[in-house]
């Protein structure tokens, strides 16, 4: 009888003692700040993922991040390569045309 009186009283306990256990793992995650670090495949420097461009590259399916500054710096590669590859046709169909 004793036995089943502590054990009535101990199962309320245990649960709440998991449940307190649980409930302060949850706010710990809530105290975290929900910004996400994210590392960029070109720089290899950390952003937040807003800040990040994701793409799926090679057949894989592996997503790599991006962030703007090396967007920026391949535009203006593409961008000088353009160009350059341009004035060669330039060139070309200015012979052929003359
Ligand atoms: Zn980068």
């Amino acid at each position: 009888m004793l036995f089943f009186i502590i054990w009535i009283i101990c199962i309320p306990l245990i649960i709440w003692i998991v449940l307190r256990i649980i409930s302060r793992r949850k706010a710990g995650e809530e105290v975290d700040p929900g910004v996400q670090l994210e590392e960029c495949a070109l720089c290899h420097e950390e952003f937040p993922m807003n800040a990040l461009l994701e793409k799926e590259v090679g057949g894989y399916s592996r997503v790599y991040c991006f962030c703007g500054n090396c967007i920026e710096q391949l535009r203006s590669e593409y961008q000088a390569k353009v160009e350059q590859s341009d004035g060669g046709n330039q060139q070309i169909s200015e012979s052929t045309n003359g």
